[in-house]
């Protein structure tokens, strides 16, 4: 594990397995530093156990970014199922689960990822405390994604201000990559705002609403990366800014809420060599875990959300400038302060 090269030097990584409903489970507790760790629960049929590791290790680090620069009283951690959503869920699955998170005492904290749902959660808290983005209860913070668009929406403004001068984006041709909660909010603001919309998404359905509400005009998956837009907005899968994609790409801005979208750290290099302004993907859209955090805290506001938010956009706004100051790419100027951030935090 010492040696696994994803590894970070985390807190705890915790291997679960309950032979009767079926669970494997991998909990990455990356930092408690600055608070209890928390990260959503991914559900994925990975192909190999090592797959599964890497990626619990992985996200449970961009978790402790993430939470840092969204200036969170929270440490980075993250659940992995190793398992089919569609056809391996089970109210015993959940139940294990949740127990498996009790176990952990408060170090980490669930809410929903990929392939987990609200009722998913929902079970998961018949057995334990440490569970956020529920639909009921007292603090439920409910679906984090208008929050998350709305934090990307502001970014994707701070990014126009320094790329072109102006931070309106009345007229502004922008690409955005996937429609689905966070995409589909996020189109709503920038028609609102009179944005020219190119749209792609997989799915027909979420297209189509999104078209008739946005008046956005809808192109093939694969050419999004081909549009002369001056705004590519990524808000589907990670790694699409690669080695293929980015020779294509005619913006002069990437911002987006799709979490991991450098394939690799070079990228942001490249990214950086080709002029275009990377808004880095875990400080514009921390927004949702922000939501999450009220929820957490055990009382929800929806002010104390608002002012985070305030201030999660002035520390985009920093690293943007940092980083075109020094000349540097903006993903490790964010890399550097988050781990500052978290190093900070931590008991001498
Ligand atoms: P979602 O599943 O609601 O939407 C994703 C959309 O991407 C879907 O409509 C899907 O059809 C589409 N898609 C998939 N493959 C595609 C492709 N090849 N080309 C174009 N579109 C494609 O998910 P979401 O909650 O909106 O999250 C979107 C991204 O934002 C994810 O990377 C997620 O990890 C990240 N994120 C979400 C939140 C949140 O609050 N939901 C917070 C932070 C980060």
């Amino acid at each position: 594990m010492f040696d696994h090269p994803s590894y970070d030097h985390h807190e705890g990584v915790h291997f679960f397995e309950d032979e009767r409903s079926g669970l494997k489970a991998i909990i990455a507790v990356h930092s408690t530093a600055r608070g209890p760790a928390a990260g959503g629960c991914r559900m994925w049929d990975y192909d190999t156990g090592e797959d599964a590791l890497r990626d619990a290790l992985r996200l449970s680090q961009g978790m402790s970014f993430k939470n840092a620069m969204a200036d969170l009283p929270l440490g980075g951690g993250k659940a992995v199922i190793w398992g089919n959503s569609r056809t391996g869920k089970s109210k015993e699955l959940f139940e294990a689960f949740g127990r498996a998170i009790e176990s952990l005492n408060g170090s980490y904290y669930t809410a929903e990822d990929v392939g987990i749902d609200t009722d998913d959660i929902a079970i998961v808290s018949t057995q334990t405390k440490y569970v956020a983005g529920l639909d009921t209860g007292a603090a439920a913070s409910g679906d984090p994604s208008p929050t998350t668009a709305l934090g990307v929406y502001r970014g994707i403004k701070a990014c126009a201000e320094r790329a072109f001068g102006t931070g309106d984006l009345s007229g502004r041709v922008i690409a955005v990559q996937g429609v689905g909660s966070v995409g589909g909010y996020l189109c709503d603001h920038l028609a609102n705002e009179g944005a020219k919309l190119f749209i792609a998404d997989i799915d027909k359905v979420e297209l189509e609403a999104v078209r008739s509400r946005t008046g956005a005009e809808v192109i093939a998956p694969e050419s999004v990366y081909d549009t002369d837009a001056e705004i590519f907005s990524p808000n589907a899968l990670g790694a699409v800014i690669n080695p293929q994609t980015l020779p294509r790409l005619k913006a002069k801005v990437i911002a987006g809420g799709a979490n991991n979208q450098l394939a690799s750290p070079e990228m942001g290099f490249a990214v950086q060599e080709k002029g275009i302004l990377y808004a880095p993907d875990y400080v514009i859209n921390g927004g949702g875990i922000i939501n999450v955090a009220a929820e957490i805290s055990g009382e929800y506001s929806r002010e104390w959300v608002m002012t985070k938010l305030d201030t999660l956009v002035d520390t985009l706004g920093h690293v943007l400038d940092e980083a075109l100051s020094a000349n540097e790419p903006t993903h490790l100027v964010a890399d550097r302060m988050a781990r500052a951030r978290i190093a900070s935090s931590r008991p001498a």
